[in-house]
């Protein structure tokens, strides 16, 4: 838009009177604000957009830096909110420059004439609630006041460019920029000594760029990051005809994805695929120059275990070592200190080749640290460089800069955002904050934001948060707040979640880490796009859970509460579960539930590998039964686990907990046996139990011979297997051994009563359901017999038993019993330590690679069968990860 106009615009506002009433104020004209302006209105809401640019444009009004482009594939990046708006506009490029972007709001502004409801060139200056009126009171440096029901913050995440924190800026001589606050009538940079600080998205956008202008071009990198080719062009022709092919699907699929783009869900791992093929899947990802597509299509575990990630990173490395000549620049540049992913990878356009340039020198900060800027350049502890202009790429104060620049904001009671926030942003959804009612934030800290396709997710945002304003209004209600039990709810689901992926290892802007003495933890939401929306939907279809609304002629409404204590993959495994409706197990009688679970377990991940694995025949109480062996890879003999698989004493095999046993095998460094014992109803009560002591026995006897360590031990065993580890703890101690150093107890069935409140709370919708535990019950063993110790082991003597660890989960109708077995064998003097996992299910630590976040409960398993053993404890872990699965 002309200058004229915006000034013209500026000053009508001006001149208004001195209070501007409406319904919704919003703060910044990006993205977000416009299309929140666009709704407002059709929801018949007034409202007024306050921006401190001189135009619309957001983050792409202000980062003109030399090759400034998305690097989101443009056509994902998009409004897709109107279809006509989509065909109406066609992206040159596939990842499409600023100016590009630019001209795409401008349009978008025009064509919903938005700009008449913009007050440009206005900043914020305070925000404060008015209690009585019921509103926020907005000042500006600009104009008139605005008084607004509801105050909405689109002020991006990455809007709040960082301070230079290098001691002289003011004594240089030369030109200073910043790439996050590039003129609007370009810089020359031809024939000049150029340095660049800082090698993110943007330097690594502009290095290249300024590289060709420049006489010299020096670079100061404190950190290497990972960069991709973006392979810059037009929009490819697969892409591009998915989108129109049929548009819908296409937007729809990208609302429940991931991180916003139409990929499927990965769900080979990456011990799944040969080294050929993770290397032909890694090329192919390479050559689409598509961060989404590399951060999420290679193998499930890449972004979740260092392992599989370490296998992506370790191939970046070797393309750069192909790119880059120098062997000292490569060193410098090959990114040692973070996975992959966990710090934002960056999309290049000849980033890597440009070091071989000889006008363009990298200065490795780690080395040497910048000392100080100078009159006349920049000096290391080793070195004075004499430059023109110098460009901070540095970044931003990323999340919560934007929103607490607009000092003060202060909420209920005289509370200050800045405050409330000192030590880490607290949201309810990253949408509102509990104690400043009516104020919402678009992408903001608590939300996936910066970790997705922003165009999708500040849709969702803008669609929600307007629908309920409407819906409050609608319904007589004026003011709608988060609780605090919702927010800190929140806060709990976004750590869970954290736990999840490989951000929390990497000092970045996601966690406020490049912000000296802001406060750490990871900020955005990284459980996932499509979650995140359908927790959103959850809140609502659940009468606004966590929010108290309230108004001038209603009875105030408060539901309070979480609206998520699962753990986030146990929610998405349930909901999975949920979808595929299926019919309950307890109805197909016992052969077709059998047949059923071997189907269904044939699309599991398979376990991972371990040293050797093998079938055998030992000796049960009644004749043979087969048994699966895991050897761990380390040299032998190991002491021996004897295993016993869950399925109600009716389902399972010796290999249906195959990757539990595996992944036993490898974090203990210790032969896991597992036993196929006899099963109900063709063998009923105490057949199961027997077998399980009489399986002992056998390979007490036969330790040697399978590899494994003179001396007494281990069993374990998960639900029903629990119940029979429990059982042949008790048979061997009344029965002369033999003898056993633990005992690893995994959500086992213990007593016959259906009366503890997890029998009650978690009756259905946890898989494990009340219903399917009677059947179990009725198959195996006669009502007259279920008070025997060697079913109801809570039943028995509990003295003389081996230490114990008993790892029970919330939300499991077992788990009652569980923690009565671990008390009963504490009071009874036995060793015993707990596991009370939070917001896991009966499955949790079974479903090895689904439930990612059971992995610190096996861990904390295996440092206990060690501890059992003598062994040393192996497993090293940062302590707050054992912390979230415990309870
Ligand atoms: P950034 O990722 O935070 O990078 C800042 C760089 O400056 C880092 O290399 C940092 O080093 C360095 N740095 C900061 N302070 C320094 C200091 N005092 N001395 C020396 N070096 C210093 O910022 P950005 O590049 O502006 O990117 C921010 C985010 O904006 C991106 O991650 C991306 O999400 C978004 N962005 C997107 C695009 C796009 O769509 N194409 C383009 C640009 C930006 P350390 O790593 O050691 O802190």
């Amino acid at each position: 838009m002309p200058e004229a106009m915006v000034a013209s615009r500026a000053l009508d506002s001006s001149s208004s009177a001195s209070t501007q009433t409406v319904d919704a104020a919003v703060v910044g004209a990006g993205f977000a604000g416009l299309y929140l302006l666009h709704r407002l209105r059709k929801a018949g809401l007034s409202a007024v957009l306050l921006e401190e640019a001189k135009d619309v444009g957001g983050t792409w009004y202000w980062n003109r830096y030399p090759g400034a482009r998305c690097d989101i594939q443009t056509i994902d990046y998009s409004y897709s909110f109107d279809p006509e708006l989509e065909t109406a506009w066609k992206w040159s490029e596939k990842y499409a420059t600023q100016p590009e972007i630019l001209r795409y709001l401008g349009f978008v502004a025009d064509r919903y004439d938005l700009r008449r409801d913009i007050r440009f060139g206005t900043k914020v200056t305070s925000a404060t609630w008015d209690q009585a009126a019921q509103r926020w009171q907005i000042a500006t440096d600009n104009g008139a006041k605005v008084s607004c029901r509801h105050y909405i913050m689109a002020t991006g995440c990455l809007s709040a460019p960082k301070p230079p924190e290098i001691d002289g800026v003011k004594e240089f001589k030369g030109e200073v920029y910043f790439t996050g606050r590039w003129p609007h009538d370009g810089v020359k940079l031809a024939g000049r000594r150029v340095a660049v600080i800082g090698t993110g998205s943007s330097g690594i956008q502009a290095i290249p760029m300024i590289a060709q202008e420049a006489a010299q071009l020096t670079v100061f990198q404190r950190t290497p990051n990972f960069a991709l080719p973006a392979h810059n062009g037009a929009p490819p022709a697969d892409r591009l005809g998915a989108l129109e092919g049929d548009r819908a699907a296409y937007r729809e699929q990208a609302r429940w994805s991931l991180v916003g783009v139409p990929w499927p869900q990965q769900t080979v791992v990456s011990w799944q695929l040969s080294e050929a093929e993770r290397r032909e899947r890694f090329e192919t990802a390479w050559a689409a120059g598509d961060l989404a597509y590399i951060l999420t299509q290679l193998w499930a575990d890449q972004g979740v275990d260092v392992d599989g990630n370490k296998i992506v990173a370790d191939l970046i490395r070797e393309k750069i070592r192909g790119i880059v000549e120098d062997p000292e620049t490569v060193a410098a540049l090959t990114p040692h200190d973070h996975p992959f992913g966990a710090k934002r990878p960056c999309l290049d356009t000849n980033y890597y080749a440009t070091y071989n340039r000889p006008n363009v020198t990298l200065v490795n900060l780690r080395q040497e640290p910048v000392k100080a800027i100078t009159a006349t350049g920049i000096t290391t502890d080793k070195r004075n460089f004499d430059v023109d202009v110098i460009v901070f790429a540095t970044g931003f104060d990323a999340m919560t800069g934007a929103i607490l620049a607009v000092h003060p904001i202060t909420g209920r009671d005289g509370k200050a955002l800045s405050d409330v926030w000192a030590n880490g942003p607290q949201t309810y959804l990253g949408l509102t904050i509990a104690g400043f009612p009516n104020l919402f934030m678009i992408t903001g800290p608590g939300s996936p934001s910066v970790l997705s396709n922003m165009a999708v997710s500040i849709e969702q945002h803008v669609d929600w948060v307007v629908d309920r304003i409407a819906a409050l209004r609608d319904a007589g209600f004026t003011t709608m707040e988060a609780t605090e039990t919702a927010q800190a709810g929140w806060a709990q689901h976004m750590a869970d979640c954290a736990m999840l992926t490989l951000h929390r290892l990497a000092n970045t802007w996601y966690t406020g880490a490049n912000v000296p003495g802001k406060a750490q933890g990871v900020m955005p939401y990284t459980g996932g796009v499509g979650p995140y929306r359908s927790i959103c939907n959850e809140v609502v279809t659940r009468g606004m859970l966590g929010f108290r609304l309230s108004g001038p002629n209603i009875a105030e409404q408060c539901n309070d509460g979480e609206v998520v204590r699962l753990q986030p993959d146990v929610r998405l495994v349930l909901g999975l579960l949920a979808q595929m409706n299926l019919p309950p197990l307890e109805t197909m009688g016992a052969q077709g539930a059998r047949d059923f679970l071997n189907e269904f377990n044939k699309g599991r991940p398979s376990g991972r590998p371990v040293g050797e694995v093998g079938d055998g025949m030992l000796q049960g109480a009644d004749g043979p039964l087969p048994y699966k062996l895991y050897r761990p890879a380390t040299p032998g003999p190991h002491p021996v686990v004897v295993y016993f698989h869950g399925g109600g004493w009716v389902l399972g095999d010796q290999q249906s907990d195959d990757p539990f046993c595996r992944d036993m095998c490898r974090r203990t460094g210790m032969i896991f046996v597992s036993v196929g014992y006899r099963h109900a109803p063709e063998h009923r009560f105490p057949a199961a139990a027997e077998d399980g002591y009489a399986a002992t026995r056998w390979i007490a006897d036969h330790a040697a011979e399978l590899g494994g360590k003179p001396g007494p031990l281990l069993v374990a065993g998960w639900s029903a297997g629990g119940n029979i580890a429990a059982v042949t703890c008790q048979l061997v101690r009344d029965r002369g051994g033999p003898e056993i150093a633990g005992q690893l107890l995994v959500c086992p069935v213990t007593d016959c009563s259906f009366d503890r409140a997890s029998y009650i709370d978690n009756a259905a919708n946890y898989f494990v359901t009340r219903g399917l535990m009677f059947w179990f019950w009725d198959l195996y063993c006669s009502p007259a017999d279920r008070t025997d110790p060697r079913v109801s082991p809570l039943r028995g003597k509990l003295a003389g038993l081996p230490p114990a660890f008993v790892a029970t989960c919330e939300f499991d109708p077992l788990r009652d019993e569980g923690v009565a077995y671990a008390e009963a064998l504490a009071a009874a003097g036995v060793p015993v330590e707990q596991l009370k996992a939070r917001g896991h299910f009966h499955s949790s630590f079974t479903m090895v690679d689904v439930v990612i976040t059971g992995a610190p409960g096996r861990i904390q398993m295996a440092e206990a069968l060690r501890r059992f053993a003598g062994l040393p404890p192996e497993v090293k872990l940062p302590p707050q990860r054992l912390e979230a699965a415990a309870s």
